[in-house]
């Protein structure tokens, strides 16, 4: 008998509160009713940095606010923590979090914990069918949620093309376990790990931010980009196919991230696995989506593919008109490639892996994504 994973789907034009509570609600409905709800919710956000939710580089507070409504409304008693892990960077800066990122109002009007995901540690968890990470530090907060779902956000990543569903569970990692993953620089490694720690703890349901997306230089540095729905599904991959259709990927598998969840029976392994509630596929693809740079590789020649990853290649440029000498690149570089004075800054190039994460992490944009030659030919020709 075949597979299907539902998805539910609906459509969402803008934040305002009241029309983003209802679509929530029509999208777990339409996803199949959403998960058994236990006395303790947690909801994994994506708070990559402090930053204005009209960057769209987090999940909206509005798509929070009509989830934990919805919570609440089928199981008035339960707890509900909103969380994610910026201790990668920014510790002790959760206030700014709160501040910035317009989740205050959480535990204003909703009487929710908002807090980091390290707050109470981390604990080992063994995770069978590991791939990349043999031993996998997650948070207590993860391991001991009575009901996980994942929020996140529908963007472009420089280096896994996109991130929805199945990336955000990557922030559970400790900040030593994260570099470990992006240190072999090799693309193929790098979504294994991030499947390896979203099969530590699955969510029970996952629901996707792409009212507003981001497209060009996400996760961090792209534009902001109307896309007009919310999606929810049990099933994160599933999800995922839905939202990279909707950038435009008229074949989602051929991202690697989601090729190799479909390798290892993580959910659907073809688009029509896949039944829409809500909406049709050709609604769906926002017109002239900009896909990351990272999705260059596809130009490749078939038999040159397993290469692409080398031949086309997107390294980190720095600007120093633009630095304000944080320091950010530095300490979050796997390989302490970046040499970081008070007034200059070092690349060492024979040792950097190009996996951008000094990118993602730069405030200001001055660490900027340098496409090599054959990059930029494909990009002038495309
Ligand atoms: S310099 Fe940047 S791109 Fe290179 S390894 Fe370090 S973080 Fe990754
Ligand atoms: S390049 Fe960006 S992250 Fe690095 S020191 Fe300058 S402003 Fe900070």
């Amino acid at each position: 008998m075949r597979n299907f994973f539902r998805v539910g789907l609906c459509p969402c034009r803008n934040y305002e509160e009241g029309a983003v509570e209802e679509a929530v609600k029509i999208a777990m409905d339409r996803s199949g009713g959403g998960p058994l709800l236990q006395d303790n919710v947690l909801i994994k956000a994506n708070l990559l940095a402090p930053v204005r939710p009209e960057l769209c580089v987090t999940t909206h507070p509005s798509i929070l606010e009509g989830l934990v409504r919805w919570v609440k409304t089928n199981k008035p008693e339960t707890k509900v923590t909103v969380s994610d892990s910026p201790g990668y960077l920014f510790s002790g800066q959760w206030p700014l979090f709160m501040e910035n990122c317009g989740i205050r109002s959480l535990v204003e009007k909703h009487s929710c914990k908002v807090i980091p995901l390290n707050e109470e540690g981390f604990q080992e968890v063994s995770t069978p069918g590991s791939v990349m990470l043999e031993d996998i530090r997650i948070p207590v907060k993860v391991a001991e949620a009575g009901t996980l779902i994942n929020v996140a956000k529908c963007k472009t990543h420089v280096e896994t093309e996109i991130t929805a569903c199945l990336k955000n569970t990557f922030g559970y990692l400790d900040t030593p376990t994260r570099k470990r993953a992006h240190r072999s620089g090799s693309l193929r490694q790098l979504c294994d790990a991030i499947l390896d720690v979203h099969l530590s703890r699955v969510p029970d349901w996952n629901l996707l931010d792409a009212v507003i997306g981001m497209e060009g230089y996400g996760p961090s540095h792209g534009k902001p980009r109307p896309m007009g729905w919310i999606i929810a599904s049990e099933n994160a991959l599933a999800a995922d196919v839905v939202a990279a259709f909707m950038m435009g990927y008229a074949d989602p598998f051929s991202i690697p991230l989601l090729s190799s969840a479909a390798r290892r029976a993580m959910g659907p392994t073809q688009r029509n696995e896949i039944e829409l509630f809500g909406a049709k596929w050709e609604e769906l693809p926002v017109p002239g989506f900009r896909k990351s740079p990272s999705a260059l590789r596809r130009f490749i020649p078939t038999p040159l593919r397993g290469m692409a990853h080398t031949l086309v290649r997107l390294a980190p440029s720095w600007d120093a008109d633009a630095c304000i000498f944080c320091g950010a690149c530095a300490a979050v570089c796997p390989l302490k490639a970046i040499h970081a004075g008070r007034k200059v800054l070092a690349i060492d190039r024979t040792i950097c892996v190009g996996c951008l994460c000094c990118h993602e992490m730069c405030p200001t944009g001055a660490m900027a994504v340098k496409p090599n030659l054959l990059a930029r030919l494909l990009l002038n020709n495309k």
